[in-house]
Parts: structure tokens; sequence; C-alpha cells
């Protein structure tokens, strides 16, 4: 039976990327019956929001969706639509593997690890109290009657919440997904030496929860001390858990060791719905060039080809992707040694590659 999945192309170069993704999909035999939906700036106008109701819908009642990257829209008072669907459709978990591939041109060779970043909490909540209005300055008051260390009046206030609850959740996602896909390690990283009652919590939850899973090493890793050693000795890495910032942060950390945002994927997942996208946004000044890269976003539909259990599909789809990198010939300019090379192919001839390359290996 074909697969249900929700399309959303989004903009700027999103449409083309996703069209690639798709014919590449399709060409693995898998059938899939898509529900194309749209979001982002091109509709805002029409729909009177860059994400329309029956957008949002189709997520949830497909469950799975592939999307493009989206603009975040500034000085139009609507918020980012990236955020928007994390936060409606409950996706907890960002999931961004970075794996090096041969031909891909990067520092380093061998690298195979996966961020598992929180995605709801932590400084990112959005809990902030701007300098020198009421609210903070009540915030400050309350807190200075609590603590001998005061907080001057004239400061900004971020909140970091990390919860029991949700630390427990992304951390069981981090040993469910290296148990399922065969990994060995899987590293905490935080700063709980520092912040004990926030990232200590964390770090508690993980002690906790890797006693469930002896067959995987639980590593405590600093977040400080772990950006050197990725940059020393990225293939020591396995599986990484992270709150939501240090998680933004090292994942585009460890998308630059496997070559950059052309070819980084990403997933975010929720209890029922997860959304499969990749880690760059719209490169609007390529838009409609058919010039970028689609392998992170072709990528990412391998990742959604192995949540719908489609394996054999997935091994298929990133052997064919390898091996086109690996040819080196018909690839996009991003990927050749100069960027100016004139042998460099468009977002879609490039699909047509691995399209061939999956045909011929059938
Ligand atoms: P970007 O990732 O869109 O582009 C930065 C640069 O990276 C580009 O100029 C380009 O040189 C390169 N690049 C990105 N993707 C590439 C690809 N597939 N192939 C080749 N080169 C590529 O980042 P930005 O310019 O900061 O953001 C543009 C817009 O996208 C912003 O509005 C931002 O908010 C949004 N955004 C959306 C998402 C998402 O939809 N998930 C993620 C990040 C940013």
């Amino acid at each position: 039976m074909a697969h249900r999945v929700t399309l959303i192309p989004g903009d700027g170069t999103g449409p083309e990327l996703t069209e690639a993704a798709r014919r590449v999909l399709e060409a693995t035999g898998v059938g899939f019956d898509w529900d194309v939906r749209h979001a982002g700036v091109d509709v805002m106008e029409e729909a009177g929001t860059p994400l329309p109701d029956e957008t949002l819908a189709s997520v949830k009642e497909n469950k799975v969706a592939l999307k493009g990257p989206i603009t975040t829209p500034i000085g139009t008072g609507f918020r980012s639509v990236n955020v928007a669907l994390r936060y409606e459709l409950g996706l907890y978990a960002c999931l961004r593997p970075c794996k090096s591939y041969e031909g891909v041109r990067s520092r380093y060779e061998n690298v195979d690890l996966v961020i598992v970043r929180e995605n709801t909490e932590d400084l990112y909540a959005g809990i902030e109290y701007e300098v020198g209005t009421p609210e903070a300055a009540r915030v400050i008051g309350e807190l200075n009657q609590l603590q001998k260390r005061q907080i001057p009046a004239d400061s900004g206030i971020s909140i970091k919440p990390i919860s029991r609850t949700a630390s427990e959740r992304i951390i069981r996602f981090a040993f469910e997904y290296a148990r399922e896909h065969g990994r060995k390690r899987v590293s905490c990283v935080t700063k709980a030496n520092i912040m004990k009652f926030t990232d200590g919590l964390f770090l508690e939850v993980f002690r906790e929860i890797a006693a469930g899973y002896p067959e995987i090493e639980p590593w405590e890793n600093l977040v400080d001390a772990t950006c050197m050693g990725l940059v020393q000795r990225p293939q020591e890495f396995d599986v990484l858990v992270l709150p939501n910032l240090y998680g933004d942060i090292l994942s585009d950390l460890t998308a630059g060791l496997v070559g950059g945002l052309g070819v980084a994927p990403g997933a975010n997942i929720g209890a029922d719905v997860a959304v499969f996208e990749a880690t760059h946004g719209s490169a609007p000044k390529y838009k409609g060039q058919n010039k970028v890269n689609p392998t992170a976003m072709i990528l990412s539909g391998k990742l959604m080809l192995d949540h719908l259990g489609e394996r054999d599909a997935a091994r298929r789809l990133e052997a064919a992707v390898a091996d086109v990198i690996r040819e080196g010939d018909r690839v996009t300019y991003d990927m050749k040694a100069s960027r100016d090379d004139p042998t460099a192919v468009g977002t879609s001839e490039y699909a047509d590659a691995i399209i061939e390359q999956l045909e011929a290996s059938k």
C-alpha cells in the first residue's frame, strides 16, 4: 500500500529541492500518495498566514511529512512556520545524522554520528523579559528577594527551564534510536558542573535511563570539551543527546564536519507525527535557478523511509547517493573542487543521476 505523506514544498529553493527528493524517493519503488500542502512566504498573502490550517491538519492526519525549507518572515508579525510546526505538532526530538560520504569536500573522513536535540524547552522556551519593562522589574525584584546574589535592575532575563519529563522523553528517544540502529554509545552533553539544577537534572535523568540499556555505553561530556573533541576526533562520537541550545549549536558544528549544510539531513519527531527536512534554510538568493544541492533533502527522505519501515529502500537510496557523490561528475557546484566548475550539474540533473544509479542497481 502506498504511504500517504504530506509534502510541503516550502519557499525559496524549497520547491526545487523537494521536487528532486520526491522523484528520487519514487525511484526506490516505494509507493507514495503525496498530499501536497503549502506553507511559507509565497502563500502568506493569499492565505493570510504562512501556515494555513489545512496544511497543519494534513500533517496531523497523515502523521508523516516531507518539508522543504521555509523563510522566516521578518517584520510581519507572523512567527516562524518551523517553530510553529514543532510546537503545534509536539515535535520534541530533532534528529540530525552527520555522516561522511567519500567525495564530499570536508576536513574529516569516517565521521558517522547522530545529534539528538531536545526541541521544546531550555533557553529556547521563549520565556524572556525585556530590559526596562515592568515585567522584568517584577521578576528581578522577586528573584532578588530569594537570593543573596543580586541581579542588576537594568538586566534582560531569559529563563532556562529543563524538566524531568522532557529530559526523560528525549533521553529515552536517544537510547531507543541507538538500540534500533545498532549504535554503541550515547553521549550526554551538558554543562552540569555549572548549571546543577538544569543541566544537572538532565544528566541525572540520563544516568537513570542509561541503566536500562546495558549494551550501550553511556558517556558524560561537558559541552566545551565536546566541541574540542568533535574537531579533534569526531570519529569517536556516536549518538549525542543534548538540551535544546547546545543541540542547536553542535548540530551546525557537526554538519560542518561532514561537508556543510548542503548534505545535512534532519527530522523533527513527536509522539505521533514526524516531519523530515534538511538542516539548511531556504537559500532564497538561489531561488528558481536549479542550482542548489538537494542531498540534504534527499537524505531527509532516506530518514523518512527508515521511519516508514522501508529499510531496504532507505539503504538503496543512501547507496545511490553515495555512489553519485563518490564519482563526482554529475554533482552540484558546491560539491565540485572549484565552485565555478562548468561541469557542475543542476539540482534536477543531480537527482536524475541518483535515479539512474537506483535503476542500475535493481
Ligand atoms: P540558508 O541555509 O538558507 O543559507 C545559507 C547559505 O548556505 C546559502 O546562501 C547557501 O550559500 C548555502 N546553502 C544552504 N542550503 C544549500 C544547499 N541546499 N545547497 C547549496 N548551498 C546551500 O540560511 P539563511 O540564509 O540563514 O536562511 C534563509 C531563510 O531560511 C531564513 O528566513 C531562515 O529563517 C530560514 N530557515 C529555515 C529553516 C527551515 O525551514 N527548517 C532552517 C534554517 C533557516
